[in-house]
């Protein structure tokens, strides 16, 4: 179980279903996995559903046709659904990215040509952030739903959340998708969901704060946000324990990798909720029975061995709108040796997207990895880490890190900038200048913080 209040919860099963109910079939509380029949399955067996769903794909791409991806099977050479006979035969159908579905919208707006149903067929949508060029848009019909419902209860299940308990979130809503996928999760399981707005400003984040004493939730989980409702509590002299924000730590599973994270999702518009770590093994179960992962050498088409890093590359099964051989081009490592868990699937692991790779002194990196380096010093970290990277240039001048130290005693700030550098070098091997900068210096976020900059 993960971090939560020892107090008020006790194990429920999920709530009564029938006519009437909004919700899915009752399950017992103690059972390991929630759904054993497809998630203990016998691997043989799950690889020929795949190769079922697989055909089923090609089938309804071709004879709908869905332009976009019945041009890529032309591209192979493949006229007859019969040509692909499972998951073996993908590796001939060209991959497509993100800059094909923009491409696609445009030249055919607004929906694009890669619609496996009538939009008026579908009764949600969601378009992406947008950060790369023109968001892109995503529709889910109610059974597209259901199987990302089911996923994401799927996960939350394995890391011990259960019906009857209160959880809490602050992600975005209106155009972005993510934030009802995860609301409409929570509810379907059966948890009681509080959902607060984004933490913009400080008074968005007092909001959330001060709701969270009057009523506290079991696993004080707010994602990329964490940092801001602590600093924010803290200002405001709000005890951590009375908002129930105390033990809060990344999620069961985190840090397990090998040097990777657990690969949980492979973005709203293709794959919300692909799989979730169990925490007995490094990375995340795939949920194979409605997606073919594969970490993909993007020269050949073909897998890269297991264990080693390919791009993300995910066919969607059984959904009625999917997507085929979609690259999005973020690092992926698969592991396939079995689990105790007693989960038959294979196991993800994430490495972060390819774009967000920086380049200096001859050394790549991700980001994360400095950040993670910046979160061991307690100067830095206390009462949230906030730092900008300068954006390198791949050439050996140092890496700018400018970062908030609340101390104002120069010592000890002295001191902290100069750990931060020796620390970086020996971690990353690259040399930084350091930049200490008051508390308050760099822009909150109420999501995703800017933490990579152009140079001034
Ligand atoms: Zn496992």
């Amino acid at each position: 179980m993960t971090a939560m209040s020892a107090s008020k919860f006790t194990p429920v099963s999920t709530p009564p279903f029938g006519p009437g109910v909004l919700g899915p079939i009752t399950r017992d509380a103690g059972q390991a996995l929630w759904d054993p029949d497809k998630q203990a399955m016998d691997p043989t067996r799950r690889r020929e559903l795949q190769d079922e769903r697989v055909r089923d794909l090609i089938t309804k791409v071709l004879e709908h046709p869905v332009r976009l991806f019945a041009d890529k099977l032309a591209a192979a050479g493949v006229k007859d659904p019969r040509e692909i006979k499972g998951v073996d035969d993908l590796w001939r159908i060209p991959l497509t990215v993100k800059q094909d579905l923009r491409d696609s919208e445009a030249s055919d707006p607004p929906w694009g040509g890669y619609r496996f149903t009538p939009p008026r067929e579908a009764v949600r949508l969601g378009t992406s952030t947008g950060t790369t060029g023109q968001p892109t848009i995503t529709v889910w019909t109610r059974k597209d739903l259901w199987i990302e419902y089911e996923s994401g209860t799927r996960n939350w299940w394995r890391m011990g959340y259960r019906p009857g308990m209160i959880v809490t979130h602050a992600h975005p809503a209106y155009l972005y998708g993510g934030g009802v996928m995860l609301q409409g999760t929570y509810e379907y399981m059966g948890m009681l969901s509080l959902w607060v707005p984004p933490p913009d400003t400080d008074e968005l984040a007092e909001q959330a704060v001060r709701f969270w004493t009057r009523v506290t939730p079991d696993i004080p989980f707010m994602g990329f946000a964490t940092g801001r409702f602590l600093e924010v509590a803290g200002k405001l002299d709000i005890p951590l324990e009375d908002a129930g924000l105390v033990g809060l730590k990344a999620p069961l599973g985190f840090g397990l990798g090998r040097g990777g994270m657990p690969l949980m999702t492979a973005g709203a518009e293709c794959y919300a909720y692909v799989g979730g770590p169990c925490g007995q093994s490094p990375g995340a179960h795939i949920h194979e029975d409605w997606a073919v992962v594969q970490a993909v050498d993007p020269t050949t088409g073909k897998e890269v061995p297991d264990g080693e890093w390919g791009n993300l590359t995910v066919t969607t099964l059984d959904r009625d709108n999917g997507l085929l051989r979609y690259d999005l081009e973020e690092a992926c490592a698969l592991l396939r040796e079995p689990c105790e868990c007693g989960e038959t699937s294979i196991r993800g692991l994430w490495g972060g997207r390819f774009k967000d790779l920086l380049a200096c002194q001859g050394t790549r990196f991700q980001l994360s990895e400095l950040e993670a380096v910046l979160r061991g010093i307690t100067e830095l970290r206390e009462p949230s880490l906030e730092y900008q990277v300068e954006r390198p240039d791949g050439g050996d001048a140092p890496l700018v890190v400018k970062v908030e130290v609340a101390t104002e005693d120069p010592v000890a700030r002295d001191a902290a900038g100069s750990r931060c550098v020796a620390d970086l070098r020996e971690a990353l091997g690259i040399t930084v200048v350091v930049e200490i900068l008051p508390r308050d210096t760099i822009p909150r976020a109420g999501y995703k913080a800017t933490r990579v900059i152009d140079p001034e």
